[in-house]
């Protein structure tokens, strides 16, 4: 099945075209649900399905490729992961541990920043979505100066 992320900024629908026969498809986003990276399941009138993600930009996202760890409660030790791409609200994640990871299971994420300080940011944060071996999670609850932090980060 194909996959594609399309980014939303405030079209309020998008037209998509299938892979495999070529015809549109009109995307009402104002149905859709908020969440980062959620995804949907979208069938052609030829039958070709295919998976569309969308990232919802309430907050400014940016790539990076930043070391971290989390956890997972009641087990013991923490999983080194490299998240790919945070915004003040969540972040995704690319993991190698074998974890039974669910959508809105918690977990607790912790890195430093790339900025000067290299600040360190923790917070828990429920899982969203799942896609192979990428985790996008939504953060939960993070300390007022993380906060803030963060919101500096993305000026
Ligand atoms: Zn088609």
């Amino acid at each position: 099945m194909d996959a594609m992320t399309i980014n939303i900024t405030d079209k309020n629908s998008i037209d998509l075209l299938c892979s495999k026969c070529g015809s549109a498809k009109r995307i009402n986003i104002s149905q859709m649900p908020n969440g980062i990276g959620r995804a949907y399941k979208i069938t052609c009138k030829c039958t070709h399905s295919f998976t569309i993600l969308f990232n919802r930009r309430k907050h400014r996202r940016k790539r990076c490729s930043l070391i971290a760890t989390y956890s997972v409660k009641n087990v013991f030790g923490d999983n080194i992961i490299t998240i790919t791409n945070l915004s003040r609200g969540g972040l995704a994640f690319n993991r190698s541990d074998n974890n039974q990871l669910k959508i809105n299971d918690r977990i607790t994420i912790r890195f430093n920043l790339d900025n000067a300080q290299g600040d360190l940011i923790e917070s828990t944060a429920i899982i969203r979505n799942i896609l192979q071996d990428t985790v996008y999670v939504q953060f939960e609850e993070m300390r007022g100066r993380m906060q803030t932090t963060l919101g500096f980060y993305f000026l």
